[in-house]
C-alpha cells in the first residue's frame, strides 16, 4: 500500500508544504483522505489520472482540508465524464455550493459524483478498504479516520482539540497496539503531548503531519526524545510510504 503526502502543510501554505491532502493507494484502488491542497496537478504530473480517484474523505470542513476539492470536481464536471468519484464529507451543505459554482463556470456537477455524510462510526466499505470514523475535539463535526486495507490499519488524526489534542483525542482511537502508521496533526499543540500516548501504545511508524511553525521545533524534540523508541518522522510534500 502507497501513501503519498501530496499536502503536508497546516492552514497557512508555505513555500514547500501544501494544504493537507493525503494520496492512498492499495490492490490498484486509489482515494484521497482531505483535499486542501489541489490534487489534481500533482497527480498528473505524477502519473495518475485524476478520474481513477474512487473516494475522497474530509475530516472536517476546513478550508485547508476541504477547497482542493473544488478543482478536482470541476475537472471530473466538465472533461473526464466517465468518472465515478466518491466524496465522503462532515457536512453537506457543501454540495449546493460546488454546483453552483459550477453553474456559475458554465458546468453542472456531473452525476458520476456522489457525496455521502461522514458520521461518527463505519463509513465507508467496498471490499479493499474499510473506513472508519472517530470524533476529534477540533470542531462540531471533526474527524479522524482509520484506514484498514491488506490486512493493515492506518490512523489518521485530521485536526484536533486545540491545545490537548494528544491528550483528549489521541488516546481515544489510537490506543490501540496494532496500528501500522499514525498519521498526526501537530498544528494546534505542542508535539511533546505525544509522549506519553505514544509510550503507551505505540504504532510501527509515527507520523508528524499538519505541523506549523509554532510546533515544528516540539517536533523534532519529540523525534530526539522518543529516538529509540518509537518510529517517528516528519511528513513533507511528496514523501512517499510503502506501508
Ligand atoms: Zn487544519
Amino acid at each position: 500500500m502507497k501513501i503519498l503526502f501530496i499536502g503536508s502543510g497546516h492552514g497557512v501554505p508555505e513555500p514547500n508544504r501544501k494544504c493537507s491532502c493525503i494520496y492512498l493507494e492499495t490492490q490498484g484502488h486509489r482515494y484521497l483522505i482531505d483535499a486542501g491542497a489541489d490534487p489534481t496537478e500533482e497527480l498528473i504530473r505524477r502519473g495518475i489520472s485524476p478520474d481513477t480517484i474512487e473516494s475522497v474523505f474530509i475530516t472536517h470542513m476546513h478550508s485547508d482540508h476541504l477547497n482542493g476539492l473544488i478543482p478536482l470536481i470541476s475537472l471530473c464536471s466538465w472533461f473526464y465524464k466517465n468518472v465515478k468519484l466518491h466524496v465522503a464529507m462532515p457536512d453537506l451543505r457543501a454540495v449546493p455550493v460546488f454546483r453552483s459554482l459550477l453553474e456559475v463556470e458554465g458546468e453542472k456537477l456531473w452525476e458520476g459524483i456522489s457525496f455521502s455524510e461522514v458520521k461518527e462510526g463505519l463509513i465507508f466499505e467496498d471490499g479493499t478498504i474499510r473506513v472508519t470514523a472517530f470524533r476529534t475535539g477540533h470542531i462540531d463535526r471533526s474527524f479522524a479516520f482509520l484506514i484498514e486495507a491488506e490486512g493493515k490499519k492506518l490512523l489518521f488524526t485530521g485536526d484536533m482539540k486545540h491545545g490537548t489534542g494528544p491528550v483528549d483525542d489521541y488516546g481515544r482511537f489510537a490506543a490501540r497496539d496494532d496500528l501500522d502508521l499514525a498519521v498526526a496533526e501537530c498544528a494546534h499543540f505542542n508535539a511533546m503531548l505525544y509522549e506519553e500516548p505514544l509510550l503507551k501504545h505505540t504504532p510501527k511508524r509515527f507520523c508528524l503531519n499538519h505541523y506549523s511553525w509554532a510546533y515544528v521545533e516540539s517536533c523534532y524534540h519529540l523525534m530526539e526524545t522518543l529516538k529509540d523508541k518509537v518510529d517517528i518522522l516528519l511528513a513533507t510534500d511528496g514523501l512517499e510510504l510503502e506501508i
